[in-house]
């Protein structure tokens, strides 16, 4: 087989995205912000003329084998194991099933079909590098969370994540010719704690949809999402999970009206998501505990909503709270700064990337009830503050689109080439 060359044409990308369809709804089981973020990235690289196959596990008999997303971009549905009823912890056992159909779609056209490898978390990764060392094209890589980071600084409640995937992380970080890093934090971190040389981190931020996301009327979105136009608006939007700490969103509250009572008749709080991981055992835990703590009159929980509606609920809120343990960027921080609404989230991760401290929302350290209350009331009990705050929120996530994260990502493949065929040159002649 011919040595891939630094220049040869940048046609193809064989996306891979094994444990959570890009087909699917956001905001609850396992997809979520990379779900988001593989379909943005997809679609703005075929708009930049290359085209995208993405290959993802299918969780339904019914699902055809093969989706245009847009043209240009087209979702594989891989048969590996049973459809339904399989948990992430499971999907390691389904791996080699999967790599066979990923190879196979280029052994049954021409060699060299694909141009290049994304692979997006760990176990994508882990069929990444098969077939980059098979194929001989480079693999870039986006980890999207890491086990390392997560198991320091889990949730109360939280499980570890086990060693096996930490190991397995550990061999794609190796394996792979470009890693893609959400901020410089992360970059850090893959560098830190994973040992990956420095030259093959790269920093692409993922973006926010700018025309989906946009400032609007407060009161009109108020009223289409059914919520009084005096109210005040606290909400929460992603998956019902330990990590994501939607709880402390309604401990902050419940403190707010313990130290204001009067704001019981006003105080609304949005919870907007389904359950996940840990909270899929415990659906209901969030309304006990609203219950319990006395602000189930106020407490609303949406179930989880497309994008488009999500707008609506990011203008009519007064402030929206992220309070992760911890977030490789946290995409909803950016949607919300987008419709011009301050967050209020916890200094972790890429959070404090995505908020601007003191100019368009504030980052709490740690998780304690009462700071987050206290942030949570600065904002939205001030209309100056929110007005002057979304303001800049909106200045602030304008300088985040996916055309940005598509054109740097892009930059990183051709990199990852060069890089690719310099290592074989140099590895051959060893
Ligand atoms: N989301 C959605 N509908 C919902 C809740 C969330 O479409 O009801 C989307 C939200 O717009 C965001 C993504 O899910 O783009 C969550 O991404 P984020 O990075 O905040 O969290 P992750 O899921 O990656 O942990």
């Amino acid at each position: 087989m011919a040595l891939p060359s630094g220049d040869r044409p940048l046609r193809r990308v064989a996306m891979i995205s094994l444990h959570t369809s890009p087909l699917d709804q956001p905001g609850t089981g396992d997809a979520g912000g990379m779900n988001v973020y593989v379909v943005e990235l997809s679609q703005r690289l075929a708009d930049l003329g290359i085209e995208v196959e993405i290959f993802t596990r299918a969780t339904s008999s019914a699902l055809p084998v093969k989706v245009e997303l847009v043209p240009g971009v087209t979702v594989r549905n891989v048969a590996a194991g049973p459809y339904e009823g399989l948990s992430k912890n499971e999907l390691p056992a389904q791996l080699c099933t999967f790599a066979r159909a990923v190879l196979r779609a280029e052994a049954i056209r021409e060699p060299g079909y694909y141009d290049v490898i994304h692979s997006h978390y760990w176990l994508s990764g882990q069929v990444g590098l098969l077939a980059r060392d098979r194929w001989a094209v480079p693999l870039v890589h986006t980890m999207h969370t890491m086990a390392k980071v997560k198991n320091a600084s889990l949730a109360e409640d939280d499980v570890p994540e086990p060693p096996a995937r930490l190991l397995g992380e550990e061999q794609v970080v190796e394996a792979a010719d470009r890693l893609l890093a959400n901020t410089d934090d992360e970059a850090r971190e893959l560098i830190d704690l994973y040992g990956a040389p420095p030259a093959k981190v790269g920093v692409v931020n993922p973006g926010v949809d700018l025309d989906l996301f946009r400032p609007g009327d407060q009161a009109a979105a108020r009223q289409a999402v059914g919520v009084p136009e005096n109210a005040v608006v606290l909400a929460f939007v992603g998956r019902i999970q330990p990590l994501k700490a939607p709880d402390l969103l309604i401990r902050a509250a419940a403190r707010m009206l313990d130290q204001d009572p009067s704001l019981r008749d006003r105080l609304v709080v949005a919870i907007i998501g389904g359950p996940s991981g840990n909270g899929m055992e415990h659906p209901e835990s969030h309304a006990e505990l609203a219950r319990a703590l006395g602000v189930d009159d106020v407490t609303r929980f949406v179930k989880p909503i497309p994008r488009a509606g999500l707008a609506d609920w990011y203008r009519a809120a007064s402030v929206v709270c992220v309070p992760s343990y911890s977030e490789s960027f946290g995409l909803v921080a950016l949607e919300a700064q987008a419709c011009g609404t301050p967050v209020v989230a916890a200094a972790v991760g890429g959070l404090t990337t995505a908020v601007r401290h003191g100019t368009t929302g504030l980052l709490v350290p740690g998780h304690g009830v009462d700071d987050f209350a206290d942030a949570l009331r600065r904002i939205a009990t001030d209309p100056v503050t929110r007005e002057t705050m979304g303001g800049a929120a909106v200045e602030h996530a304008r300088g985040f689109g996916w055309e940005l994260t598509a054109a740097r990502t892009l930059a990183a493949y051709r990199t990852a080439a060069e890089t690719m065929a310099a290592d074989l040159a140099a590895e051959v002649a060893g």
